[in-house]
Protein backbone atom coordinates (compact mmCIF):
# COMPACT_ATOMS: atom_id res chain seq x y z
CA UNK A 1 0.00 0.00 0.00
CA UNK A 2 1.34 3.47 -1.02
CA UNK A 3 0.06 6.34 1.47
CA UNK A 4 0.56 9.99 -0.29
CA UNK A 5 -0.08 12.83 2.47
CA UNK A 6 -1.03 15.67 1.49
CA UNK A 7 -2.03 19.55 2.74
CA UNK A 8 -5.27 21.51 1.11
CA UNK A 9 -4.73 25.41 1.60
CA UNK A 10 -7.76 26.87 1.03
CA UNK A 11 -7.57 30.90 1.34
CA UNK A 12 -10.15 33.24 2.48
CA UNK A 13 -8.79 35.66 -0.30
CA UNK A 14 -10.46 34.01 -2.79
CA UNK A 15 -7.25 32.60 -3.78
CA UNK A 16 -7.38 29.24 -5.61
CA UNK A 17 -6.77 26.06 -2.80
CA UNK A 18 -2.92 25.30 -2.71
CA UNK A 19 -2.01 21.67 -2.42
CA UNK A 20 1.10 20.44 -1.04
CA UNK A 21 2.54 16.92 -1.02
CA UNK A 22 3.84 16.58 2.07
CA UNK A 23 5.13 12.65 1.83
CA UNK A 24 4.77 9.24 0.90
CA UNK A 25 4.96 6.50 3.07
CA UNK A 26 5.34 2.03 2.56
CA UNK A 27 3.53 -0.62 3.33
CA UNK A 28 3.91 -4.29 2.75
CA UNK A 29 2.13 -6.99 4.53
CA UNK A 30 1.01 -6.70 7.91
CA UNK A 31 2.88 -6.60 11.33
CA UNK A 32 2.23 -4.93 14.46
CA UNK A 33 5.41 -2.86 13.54
CA UNK A 34 3.75 -1.08 10.44
CA UNK A 35 0.89 -0.78 11.00
CA UNK A 36 0.18 2.98 11.84
CA UNK A 37 2.53 5.86 11.84
CA UNK A 38 6.29 5.10 13.61
CA UNK A 39 7.56 7.78 15.67
CA UNK A 40 9.96 8.44 12.61
CA UNK A 41 7.92 8.86 10.53
CA UNK A 42 5.07 10.77 12.84
CA UNK A 43 8.66 13.22 13.42
CA UNK A 44 8.97 13.45 9.37
CA UNK A 45 5.09 14.24 8.72
CA UNK A 46 5.26 17.10 11.24
CA UNK A 47 8.25 18.59 10.16
CA UNK A 48 7.02 18.40 6.83
CA UNK A 49 3.77 19.46 7.48
CA UNK A 50 5.69 22.50 9.52
CA UNK A 51 7.22 23.44 6.71
CA UNK A 52 4.45 23.57 4.25
CA UNK A 53 2.04 25.82 6.53
CA UNK A 54 4.72 27.95 8.07
CA UNK A 55 5.86 28.55 4.18
CA UNK A 56 2.20 28.82 3.10
CA UNK A 57 1.66 31.82 6.27
CA UNK A 58 4.44 33.16 5.63
CA UNK A 59 3.87 33.97 1.90
CA UNK A 60 0.40 35.16 2.85
CA UNK A 61 1.59 37.52 5.29
CA UNK A 62 4.03 38.78 2.99
CA UNK A 63 2.04 39.34 0.31
CA UNK A 64 -0.19 42.73 2.02
CA UNK A 65 3.61 44.44 1.76
CA UNK A 66 3.94 43.62 -1.94
CA UNK A 67 2.57 46.97 -2.95
CA UNK A 68 2.12 50.31 -1.52
CA UNK A 69 -0.43 51.10 0.82
CA UNK A 70 -1.07 54.47 -0.34
CA UNK A 71 -0.76 54.25 -4.21
CA UNK A 72 -1.01 50.45 -4.98
CA UNK A 73 2.45 50.59 -6.88
CA UNK A 74 4.68 47.37 -6.32
CA UNK A 75 7.51 47.78 -4.18
CA UNK A 76 10.75 47.05 -5.39
CA UNK A 77 12.73 44.50 -3.89
CA UNK A 78 16.72 45.23 -2.62
CA UNK A 79 17.45 42.14 -1.46
CA UNK A 80 16.50 38.56 0.29
CA UNK A 81 18.18 37.10 3.20
CA UNK A 82 16.83 33.72 5.11
CA UNK A 83 15.83 33.68 8.73
CA UNK A 84 16.30 30.72 10.74
CA UNK A 85 13.28 29.87 12.86
CA UNK A 86 13.59 27.32 15.06
CA UNK A 87 10.02 25.49 15.90
CA UNK A 88 8.54 21.89 17.82
CA UNK A 89 8.52 20.76 14.65
CA UNK A 90 11.99 21.59 13.26
CA UNK A 91 14.10 24.45 11.81
CA UNK A 92 12.98 26.07 9.24
CA UNK A 93 14.88 28.62 7.00
CA UNK A 94 12.10 31.08 5.73
CA UNK A 95 12.78 33.38 2.92
CA UNK A 96 12.53 37.04 4.27
CA UNK A 97 12.77 40.08 1.57
CA UNK A 98 13.55 43.18 2.44
CA UNK A 99 11.56 45.79 0.04
CA UNK A 100 12.05 49.42 -0.38
CA UNK A 101 9.36 52.17 0.41
CA UNK A 102 7.17 53.23 -2.50
CA UNK A 103 8.57 56.66 -3.80
CA UNK A 104 5.59 57.87 -2.94
CA UNK A 105 6.89 57.90 0.50
CA UNK A 106 10.27 59.12 2.18
CA UNK A 107 11.28 59.20 -2.01
CA UNK A 108 11.40 55.37 -1.67
CA UNK A 109 14.88 55.47 -0.13
CA UNK A 110 14.43 53.66 2.77
CA UNK A 111 13.74 49.63 2.84
CA UNK A 112 12.28 47.15 4.99
CA UNK A 113 12.02 43.28 6.06
CA UNK A 114 8.41 42.59 6.99
CA UNK A 115 9.20 39.01 7.93
CA UNK A 116 12.18 39.75 10.33
CA UNK A 117 10.51 42.73 11.85
CA UNK A 118 7.80 39.99 12.57
CA UNK A 119 10.17 37.48 13.55
CA UNK A 120 11.83 38.85 16.24
CA UNK A 121 12.60 36.15 18.29
CA UNK A 122 14.22 33.42 16.15
CA UNK A 123 12.51 30.61 18.50
CA UNK A 124 8.70 29.71 18.71
CA UNK A 125 7.46 30.00 21.65
CA UNK A 126 6.07 26.67 22.08
CA UNK A 127 9.48 25.50 22.04
CA UNK A 128 10.99 28.46 24.12
CA UNK A 129 8.11 26.79 26.66
CA UNK A 130 8.83 23.30 26.45
CA UNK A 131 13.02 23.36 26.37
CA UNK A 132 12.63 25.50 29.91
CA UNK A 133 9.85 23.54 31.31
CA UNK A 134 11.87 20.07 30.86
CA UNK A 135 15.20 21.60 31.60
CA UNK A 136 13.34 23.15 34.66
CA UNK A 137 12.73 19.41 35.87
CA UNK A 138 15.80 17.45 34.91
CA UNK A 139 19.44 18.18 33.55
CA UNK A 140 19.68 19.81 30.02
CA UNK A 141 21.41 16.69 29.20
CA UNK A 142 17.98 14.62 29.28
CA UNK A 143 16.24 17.25 28.20
CA UNK A 144 17.80 17.66 25.21
CA UNK A 145 17.73 13.91 24.84
CA UNK A 146 13.76 13.77 25.60
CA UNK A 147 12.92 16.55 23.15
CA UNK A 148 14.62 14.59 20.68
CA UNK A 149 13.59 11.37 21.11
CA UNK A 150 9.54 12.41 20.32
CA UNK A 151 10.11 15.68 18.22
CA UNK A 152 11.31 16.19 14.59
CA UNK A 153 14.86 17.89 16.67
CA UNK A 154 18.13 16.42 15.86
CA UNK A 155 21.07 18.11 16.15
CA UNK A 156 18.77 20.99 16.05
CA UNK A 157 18.97 21.49 20.13
CA UNK A 158 21.94 21.10 22.18
CA UNK A 159 22.96 20.97 26.52
CA UNK A 160 24.06 24.78 25.66
CA UNK A 161 21.52 26.28 23.23
CA UNK A 162 18.87 24.52 26.06
CA UNK A 163 20.69 26.46 29.03
CA UNK A 164 20.78 29.43 27.07
CA UNK A 165 16.77 29.26 26.23
CA UNK A 166 15.71 28.41 29.92
CA UNK A 167 18.10 31.93 31.15
CA UNK A 168 16.34 33.52 28.50
CA UNK A 169 12.98 32.50 29.78
CA UNK A 170 14.19 33.19 33.57
CA UNK A 171 15.90 36.50 32.72
CA UNK A 172 12.46 38.14 31.43
CA UNK A 173 11.03 36.91 34.41
CA UNK A 174 13.55 38.46 36.39
CA UNK A 175 12.88 42.01 34.75
CA UNK A 176 9.80 41.78 35.70
CA UNK A 177 9.73 41.95 39.12
CA UNK A 178 9.64 44.51 40.47
CA UNK A 179 12.15 46.65 42.88
CA UNK A 180 12.99 45.56 46.00
CA UNK A 181 11.32 47.70 49.11
CA UNK A 182 12.27 47.84 52.07
CA UNK A 183 8.91 47.08 53.57
CA UNK A 184 6.03 45.94 51.34
CA UNK A 185 2.93 46.89 54.06
CA UNK A 186 0.12 49.44 52.33
CA UNK A 187 -1.93 51.48 53.74
CA UNK A 188 -2.68 51.91 57.40
CA UNK A 189 -4.44 50.45 60.43
CA UNK A 190 -7.68 52.59 59.33
CA UNK A 191 -7.77 50.75 56.02
CA UNK A 192 -6.85 47.49 57.34
CA UNK A 193 -10.35 47.36 59.55
CA UNK A 194 -12.24 48.44 56.65
CA UNK A 195 -10.76 45.60 54.11
CA UNK A 196 -13.23 41.92 54.22
CA UNK A 197 -12.47 39.47 56.91
CA UNK A 198 -9.07 37.66 55.36
CA UNK A 199 -9.28 33.74 55.23
CA UNK A 200 -7.67 31.95 57.35
CA UNK A 201 -3.69 32.20 58.66
CA UNK A 202 -0.87 31.73 55.70
CA UNK A 203 2.11 29.73 56.80
CA UNK A 204 5.21 30.33 55.37
CA UNK A 205 8.05 28.03 56.03
CA UNK A 206 11.60 29.21 54.84
CA UNK A 207 14.83 26.88 54.64
CA UNK A 208 18.25 26.47 53.19
CA UNK A 209 20.25 24.54 51.08
CA UNK A 210 23.22 24.01 49.77
CA UNK A 211 24.41 23.59 46.17
CA UNK A 212 27.95 22.89 44.59
CA UNK A 213 29.93 25.89 43.50
CA UNK A 214 32.09 25.87 39.81
CA UNK A 215 34.61 27.97 41.17
CA UNK A 216 35.25 25.41 44.27
CA UNK A 217 38.85 25.96 46.12
CA UNK A 218 38.82 23.44 48.47
CA UNK A 219 36.80 20.31 49.37
CA UNK A 220 35.12 22.38 52.57
CA UNK A 221 34.59 25.71 50.99
CA UNK A 222 32.87 26.19 47.04
CA UNK A 223 29.14 25.62 48.31
CA UNK A 224 27.00 28.43 48.51
CA UNK A 225 23.78 29.15 50.15
CA UNK A 226 19.84 28.79 47.89
CA UNK A 227 16.73 29.79 50.71
CA UNK A 228 13.73 28.06 49.60
CA UNK A 229 10.11 28.45 50.72
CA UNK A 230 7.17 27.20 50.78
CA UNK A 231 3.82 29.66 51.13
CA UNK A 232 0.32 28.12 52.25
CA UNK A 233 -2.58 29.82 52.01
CA UNK A 234 -4.51 26.98 54.08
CA UNK A 235 -4.40 24.07 55.54
CA UNK A 236 -3.71 21.20 52.67
CA UNK A 237 -3.77 23.41 49.58
CA UNK A 238 -3.20 26.46 47.84
CA UNK A 239 0.84 26.43 48.02
CA UNK A 240 3.63 28.03 46.10
CA UNK A 241 7.16 27.06 46.39
CA UNK A 242 10.03 29.86 45.58
CA UNK A 243 13.68 29.82 45.76
CA UNK A 244 16.77 32.09 45.27
CA UNK A 245 20.43 32.14 45.38
CA UNK A 246 21.46 34.10 48.59
CA UNK A 247 23.24 36.73 48.74
CA UNK A 248 23.44 36.98 44.94
CA UNK A 249 19.85 37.98 44.48
CA UNK A 250 19.13 41.55 45.30
CA UNK A 251 15.24 41.56 45.42
CA UNK A 252 14.21 38.61 47.87
CA UNK A 253 11.80 40.44 49.90
CA UNK A 254 9.73 41.11 46.34
CA UNK A 255 10.18 38.01 45.17
CA UNK A 256 8.37 36.60 48.24
CA UNK A 257 5.81 39.87 49.00
CA UNK A 258 5.08 38.95 45.16
CA UNK A 259 4.53 35.35 46.46
CA UNK A 260 1.94 36.56 49.05
CA UNK A 261 0.45 38.97 46.69
CA UNK A 262 -0.52 35.80 43.50
CA UNK A 263 -1.71 34.26 47.11
CA UNK A 264 -3.67 37.07 47.52
CA UNK A 265 -2.87 38.49 51.18
CA UNK A 266 -4.40 41.35 52.38
CA UNK A 267 -2.76 43.11 54.97
CA UNK A 268 -5.50 42.24 57.92
CA UNK A 269 -4.67 38.53 57.77
CA UNK A 270 -2.41 36.66 59.90
CA UNK A 271 1.12 35.41 58.53
CA UNK A 272 2.83 32.99 60.21
CA UNK A 273 6.38 32.71 59.49
CA UNK A 274 8.44 29.85 60.35
CA UNK A 275 12.39 29.44 59.79
CA UNK A 276 15.54 27.91 60.92
CA UNK A 277 16.77 31.08 62.48
CA UNK A 278 19.38 32.95 60.68
CA UNK A 279 19.74 36.54 59.44
CA UNK A 280 18.77 36.37 55.81
CA UNK A 281 15.46 34.65 56.48
CA UNK A 282 14.49 37.10 59.51
CA UNK A 283 15.04 40.30 57.01
CA UNK A 284 13.51 38.97 54.17
CA UNK A 285 10.26 38.55 56.66
CA UNK A 286 10.07 41.89 58.12
CA UNK A 287 7.73 43.98 57.13
CA UNK A 288 5.61 42.35 54.74
CA UNK A 289 2.52 42.38 56.57
CA UNK A 290 1.54 43.56 59.53
CA UNK A 291 -0.42 41.35 61.22
CA UNK A 292 2.80 38.58 61.31
CA UNK A 293 4.71 35.78 63.52
CA UNK A 294 8.00 35.29 63.29
CA UNK A 295 8.60 31.84 65.00
CA UNK A 296 11.87 29.46 64.75
CA UNK A 297 10.28 26.07 63.69
CA UNK A 298 10.22 23.58 66.14
CA UNK A 299 11.39 20.72 63.97
CA UNK A 300 14.76 22.18 63.57
CA UNK A 301 15.03 22.46 67.98
CA UNK A 302 13.46 18.66 67.95
CA UNK A 303 16.83 17.79 65.05
CA UNK A 304 19.07 19.07 67.54
CA UNK A 305 17.84 17.01 70.81
CA UNK A 306 17.58 13.87 68.82
CA UNK A 307 21.06 13.96 67.73
CA UNK A 308 22.15 15.17 70.95
CA UNK A 309 19.77 12.23 72.79
CA UNK A 310 21.37 9.84 70.42
CA UNK A 311 25.08 10.99 72.17
CA UNK A 312 24.11 10.19 75.40
CA UNK A 313 22.91 6.81 74.01
CA UNK A 314 25.92 6.47 72.78
CA UNK A 315 27.94 7.17 76.07
CA UNK A 316 26.07 4.74 78.12
CA UNK A 317 26.86 2.03 75.62
CA UNK A 318 30.24 2.89 75.77
CA UNK A 319 30.86 3.36 79.19
CA UNK A 320 30.30 0.18 80.76
CA UNK A 321 29.48 -0.16 84.58
CA UNK A 322 33.42 0.23 86.32
CA UNK A 323 34.32 -0.06 89.67
CA UNK A 324 36.90 2.52 89.11
CA UNK A 325 34.14 5.28 88.36
CA UNK A 326 31.10 4.63 90.97
CA UNK A 327 29.60 7.78 89.67
CA UNK A 328 29.14 7.19 86.08
CA UNK A 329 25.71 5.58 86.15
CA UNK A 330 24.00 8.24 87.94
CA UNK A 331 25.40 11.37 85.58
CA UNK A 332 24.41 9.29 82.53
CA UNK A 333 21.11 9.12 84.03
CA UNK A 334 21.15 12.84 85.14
CA UNK A 335 22.41 13.56 81.10
CA UNK A 336 19.15 12.05 80.14
CA UNK A 337 17.36 14.08 82.64
CA UNK A 338 18.61 17.38 81.94
CA UNK A 339 18.04 16.73 77.79
CA UNK A 340 14.81 15.75 78.92
CA UNK A 341 13.84 18.96 80.81
CA UNK A 342 15.62 20.74 78.20
CA UNK A 343 13.36 19.96 75.48
CA UNK A 344 10.34 20.49 78.13
CA UNK A 345 11.23 23.65 78.62
CA UNK A 346 11.60 24.81 75.13
CA UNK A 347 8.46 23.14 74.21
CA UNK A 348 7.07 25.46 76.79
CA UNK A 349 8.30 28.37 75.37
CA UNK A 350 10.73 29.11 78.89
CA UNK A 351 14.21 29.93 77.63
CA UNK A 352 15.57 30.64 80.50
CA UNK A 353 14.92 27.83 82.24
CA UNK A 354 16.31 25.69 79.20
CA UNK A 355 19.07 27.84 79.34
CA UNK A 356 19.81 26.56 82.58
CA UNK A 357 19.25 23.07 82.19
CA UNK A 358 21.85 24.00 79.35
CA UNK A 359 24.43 24.91 82.33
CA UNK A 360 23.28 21.80 84.22
CA UNK A 361 24.28 19.31 81.22
CA UNK A 362 27.90 21.03 81.08
CA UNK A 363 27.57 19.99 84.82
CA UNK A 364 26.99 16.70 84.22
CA UNK A 365 29.77 16.75 81.58
CA UNK A 366 32.47 18.07 83.60
CA UNK A 367 31.44 15.80 86.19
CA UNK A 368 31.99 12.57 84.09
CA UNK A 369 35.62 11.52 85.12
CA UNK A 370 35.85 9.52 82.23
CA UNK A 371 36.47 10.46 77.97
CA UNK A 372 34.06 8.51 76.20
CA UNK A 373 33.81 9.64 72.36
CA UNK A 374 30.81 10.94 72.73
CA UNK A 375 31.32 13.24 75.38
CA UNK A 376 33.41 16.09 73.37
CA UNK A 377 30.68 15.73 70.90
CA UNK A 378 28.04 16.74 73.12
CA UNK A 379 29.57 19.15 74.86
CA UNK A 380 30.25 20.65 71.35
CA UNK A 381 26.31 20.44 70.71
CA UNK A 382 25.21 22.14 74.15
CA UNK A 383 27.44 24.49 73.82
CA UNK A 384 25.64 25.27 69.51
CA UNK A 385 22.16 24.95 71.31
CA UNK A 386 23.07 27.57 73.50
CA UNK A 387 23.95 29.80 71.17
CA UNK A 388 21.21 28.95 68.96
CA UNK A 389 18.79 29.14 71.34
CA UNK A 390 19.92 32.55 72.41
CA UNK A 391 19.98 34.03 69.46
CA UNK A 392 16.70 33.07 68.20
CA UNK A 393 15.18 33.37 71.74
CA UNK A 394 13.18 36.14 70.39
CA UNK A 395 11.00 33.78 67.92
CA UNK A 396 10.32 30.67 70.41
CA UNK A 397 6.68 30.60 71.18
CA UNK A 398 4.38 28.38 73.80
CA UNK A 399 4.71 25.82 71.13
CA UNK A 400 2.89 23.06 73.91
CA UNK A 401 0.13 25.88 73.72
CA UNK A 402 0.29 26.38 70.03
CA UNK A 403 -0.20 22.90 69.37
CA UNK A 404 -2.84 22.47 72.11
CA UNK A 405 -5.07 25.43 69.74
CA UNK A 406 -3.91 23.13 66.50
CA UNK A 407 -1.83 26.48 65.37
CA UNK A 408 1.21 25.79 63.15
CA UNK A 409 4.68 24.91 64.90
CA UNK A 410 6.90 23.10 62.58
CA UNK A 411 7.10 22.91 58.72
CA UNK A 412 8.60 19.58 57.99
CA UNK A 413 7.11 20.67 54.91
CA UNK A 414 9.89 22.85 54.65
CA UNK A 415 12.48 20.17 54.56
CA UNK A 416 10.79 18.49 51.82
CA UNK A 417 10.26 21.79 50.24
CA UNK A 418 14.09 21.89 49.92
CA UNK A 419 14.48 18.83 48.32
CA UNK A 420 11.62 19.38 45.65
CA UNK A 421 13.28 22.79 44.62
CA UNK A 422 17.21 22.19 45.17
CA UNK A 423 17.94 18.32 45.53
CA UNK A 424 16.17 17.20 42.90
CA UNK A 425 17.95 18.87 39.97
CA UNK A 426 20.52 20.49 41.66
CA UNK A 427 22.47 18.28 44.28
CA UNK A 428 21.42 14.59 42.75
CA UNK A 429 25.15 14.38 40.73
CA UNK A 430 27.81 15.50 43.05
CA UNK A 431 30.04 16.27 39.82
CA UNK A 432 27.55 18.94 39.00
CA UNK A 433 29.03 22.39 39.37
CA UNK A 434 26.89 25.53 39.12
CA UNK A 435 27.72 29.41 39.12
CA UNK A 436 25.36 31.39 41.06
CA UNK A 437 24.10 32.87 38.45
CA UNK A 438 23.25 29.74 36.48
CA UNK A 439 21.48 28.28 39.39
CA UNK A 440 19.61 31.34 40.86
CA UNK A 441 18.01 31.23 36.94
CA UNK A 442 17.19 27.70 37.11
CA UNK A 443 15.04 27.98 40.06
CA UNK A 444 13.51 30.97 38.53
CA UNK A 445 12.10 28.37 35.78
CA UNK A 446 11.72 25.44 38.45
CA UNK A 447 9.46 27.39 40.76
CA UNK A 448 7.17 28.31 38.01
CA UNK A 449 6.86 24.65 36.47
CA UNK A 450 6.48 23.22 40.27
CA UNK A 451 3.92 25.84 40.61
CA UNK A 452 2.08 25.27 38.06
CA UNK A 453 2.58 29.21 36.44
CA UNK A 454 4.93 28.48 33.28
CA UNK A 455 2.51 28.28 30.65
CA UNK A 456 0.22 31.01 32.01
CA UNK A 457 3.26 32.96 32.13
CA UNK A 458 3.83 31.99 28.07
CA UNK A 459 0.20 32.67 27.34
CA UNK A 460 0.66 35.91 29.06
CA UNK A 461 4.34 37.21 26.95
CA UNK A 462 2.74 35.39 24.10
CA UNK A 463 -1.15 36.04 23.30
CA UNK A 464 -2.16 33.77 21.03
CA UNK A 465 -0.60 30.91 22.71
CA UNK A 466 -3.48 30.39 25.33
CA UNK A 467 -5.88 30.15 22.04
CA UNK A 468 -6.64 26.42 20.97
CA UNK A 469 -8.15 26.17 18.02
CA UNK A 470 -10.55 23.36 18.09
CA UNK A 471 -9.12 20.87 15.40
CA UNK A 472 -11.84 18.77 13.60
CA UNK A 473 -10.49 14.99 12.68
CA UNK A 474 -12.41 13.67 9.80
CA UNK A 475 -11.64 10.68 10.44
CA UNK A 476 -14.60 9.14 12.97
ZN1 LIG B 1 3.06 54.49 -3.04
Amino acid sequence: MKVRIQMVFEAEDGRPEAIEEVAQLQRGPLCPAELGLSLTEAKTLMHGMQQAMVTEQVDQYLSQFKTCTHCDAARARKGQHTVVYRTLFGKLNLKSPRLYDCPCQNHGRRSSSPLAALLTSHCAPELLYLQAKFASLMSYGLSVDLLSEVLPLENEINHTSMRRQLHSVAQRLEEELGEEQLQFIEGCANDWKKLPPPGPPFTIGLDGGYVHASDQKSRTEGWFEVITGKSIKTQGGGAKVFAFVNKYDTKPKRRLHEVLKSQGLQMNQQVVFLSDGGDTVRNMQAYLSPESEHLLDWFHITMRLTVMGQLVKGMSTELKPDDRYPLTPSVLASLDKHLESVKWNLWHGNVPHALQRMDDLDDDLETLEENPQNKKKLEKAVKELRGYIMANEAFIPNYGDRYLHDEIISTAFVESTVNQVISKRFVKKQQMRWTQRGAHLLLQTRVQVLNEDLRNTFCRWFPGMNVDQPVELKAA
